[in-house]
């Protein structure tokens, strides 16, 4: 997939400028990937359509490639749907007895991550916790709690057999006040299917816990079922927040982006396993990675450009600071300043420098005159870049009609990699150089 992708890219990569009709080519890839991904379908597809909008809308940024600015537009919008308004709180449980309300489908892992939540309480924030289960369907289910509650260390609610999940409920919110609890976790039944009972049951719950929150907790290997999981549970229950388990597992997510989209409400936690300490807060950027597949591309292209910059500015800052700067540095700095916007934008990064951007503003410096630079020097012999001290009169006019240019216009450059390597020099030997040249890149 990631190569089908890669090859849309590949082809946009080579092209000036994003047109709709690449836009919209390279969305329709993007648009399987989600699908592939077990997005919903009408969550797909309007994320398609809001990326298109911004994406068409959207200048291509000098110095990235069209292709690049794809993967990135629709890598923000996810994180940014992803995240919505920032990263998810911790829970709230302020005024103990707080109470945790757990929903979901059967298996969907709320036992498991109750228990989690609970460890996580415990260990860090030092809250004392009881866990109840309202699963009155499994007499299983209810050991199998008490058993999770035994292994890291948190109290359970006694077991009463014949009780309703409603006095249950309500005889954990007594136990909790009484016992001086911090939290209280009410782990509900869940059906394989929603169901008409399952929701007033928990909707009956909910009335007597007034629960503080109220996490729907989903397989994250759901697939086109998560949008009509969401959206139920939160019209009838109304959540506070999601936690997608099974997230170790190899299914990319794409339950995710359903219900952030079709809830609003924020994904709290991700659960990355059966051991109890298996569970992480939700990281947008590594959810929209895996969506997408193209998480290690985006990490990778990031990787390379730190590693090739710092690698080059170390080996330029060595150089200059010897007082090796030749015509060729200066035609990689030349062509560097056009890359990054100018000799204005340029000079305004380098310390010391905004008087003389002031100047060369005045000289008429502009992209044109750094390309009829770059003209001069490709005129100029290998020797000659090295050592433009060698150039002799007769040289300079054949090299500045090479270049179709006036030799004022050769002697200036000159003049001005002489000015530029004896800056440099000083610069190295000042030290802050290697900075000053990862800046221009
Ligand atoms: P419930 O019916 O919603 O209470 O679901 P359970 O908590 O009983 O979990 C059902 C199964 O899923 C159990 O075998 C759990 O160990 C497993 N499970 C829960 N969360 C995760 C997870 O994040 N990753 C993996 N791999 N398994 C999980
Ligand atoms: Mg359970």
């Amino acid at each position: 997939l990631s190569d089908r992708l890669g090859s849309v890219f590949d082809r946009l990569t080579k092209q000036g400028a994003l047109s709709e009709a690449d836009v919209i080519a390279a969305l329709r890839e993007v648009r399987v990937a989600l699908l592939e991904a077990d997005v919903s379908l009408p969550v797909a597809r309007d994320f398609i359509k809001r990326v298109q909008d911004k994406a068409t809308g959207a200048a291509v940024t000098k110095s990235i490639t069209p292709g690049q600015m794809v993967v990135k537009i629709v890598h923000d919008e996810l994180i940014r749907v992803l995240e919505g308004d920032g990263p998810a709180d911790a829970l709230k449980i302020d005024n103990p007895p707080a109470a945790i309300l757990m929903v979901g489908l059967q298996g969907s892992g709320k036992t498991t991550t109750t228990a989690k939540l609970a460890k996580r309480l415990k260990d860090r924030n030092n809250k004392r916790v009881l866990l109840a289960s309202l699963d009155t369907n499994r007499p299983a289910a209810m050991e199998q709690l008490a058993i999770l509650a035994g292994q890291i260390g948190v109290d359970s609610l006694p077991i009463v057999k014949g009780e309703s999940a409603v006095q249950i409920a309500r005889r954990a919110k007594t136990q909790a006040a009484m016992g001086g609890y911090d939290v209280l976790f009410l782990d509900t039944a869940g059906r394989l299917h929603i169901d008409e009972v399952l929701m007033d049951e928990v909707q009956a719950v909910r009335d007597i816990a007034q629960p503080r929150e109220t996490l729907l907790v989903v397989d994250g290997l759901t697939g086109q079922d998560a949008v009509n999981v969401a959206a139920e549970f939160d019209g009838k229950v109304g959540i506070s927040g999601v936690v997608l388990t099974r997230m170790d597992g190899d299914g990319r997510g794409g339950a995710a982006l359903s219900m952030r989209a079709v809830t609003g409400k924020p994904i709290r936690f991700v659960g990355l396993g059966e051991k109890m300490d298996a569970l992480e807060t939700f990281e947008a950027g590594r959810v929209a990675g895996r969506i997408l597949g193209m998480g290690d591309i985006v990490a990778l292209v990031e990787k390379a450009q730190e590693t090739f910059e710092a690698e080059q500015a170390e080996r330029m800052a060595k150089r200059f600071a010897k007082g090796l700067f030749n015509m060729n540095d200066l035609k990689g700095q030349l062509e560097q300043m056009i890359k990054m916007g100018g000799m204005q934008g340029l000079m305004g990064m380098l310390p010391g420098m905004g008087k003389m951007a002031k100047q060369a503003e005045e000289a008429g410096f502009d992209d044109k005159m750094l390309r009829r630079q770059i003209a001069l020097i490709n005129s100029m012999t290998k020797k000659e870049r090295a050592n433009p001290d060698l150039l002799a009169a007769s040289r300079k006019k054949r090299i500045a009609a090479g270049a179709g240019l006036e030799v004022s216009e050769l002697n200036r450059l000159l003049k001005q990699h002489k000015q530029m390597a004896e800056m440099m020099k000083k610069m190295g030997k000042g030290g802050g150089m290697k900075q000053a040249i990862r800046q221009m890149m």
